[in-house]
């Protein structure tokens, strides 16, 4: 049986191991214990309905360049990618780009 239940405290070891293990680009979980930590109490008071974060809150690189990664804290990038192109936003820390997009 699965049950849905917010994470909180109690799974801050299992969520690190977690984000220690997948690596950058596989989880949005920060390897840093402080963000973590805030990121769990943020998670439970959004549940419990105490939080109200405006729309922009909820995207890591989208309208959010040049500012720093939620992750990483590194600048998010801004840059067209496609054809046609469209402008594209990524973390150059979390979201590994290849050599072909590099280029464009
Ligand atoms: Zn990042």
């Amino acid at each position: 049986m699965f049950v849905v239940r917010p994470a909180g405290p109690a799974d801050f070891d299992t969520l690190m191991e977690l984000a220690v293990l997948s690596g950058r680009g596989f989880t949005s979980l920060p390897e840093d214990e402080p963000t973590l930590r805030e990121r769990l109490e943020l998670s439970a008071a959004s549940f419990e309905g105490a939080v109200a974060p405006p729309e922009a809150e909820r995207f890591f690189v989208y309208g959010r360049g040049g500012k720093p990664c939620r992750r990483c804290r590194a600048p998010i990038e801004t840059y067209q990618l496609g054809d046609p192109p469209r402008w594209t936003r990524s973390c150059p820390g979390c979201q590994a780009r290849t050599e072909d997009n590099r280029s464009r």
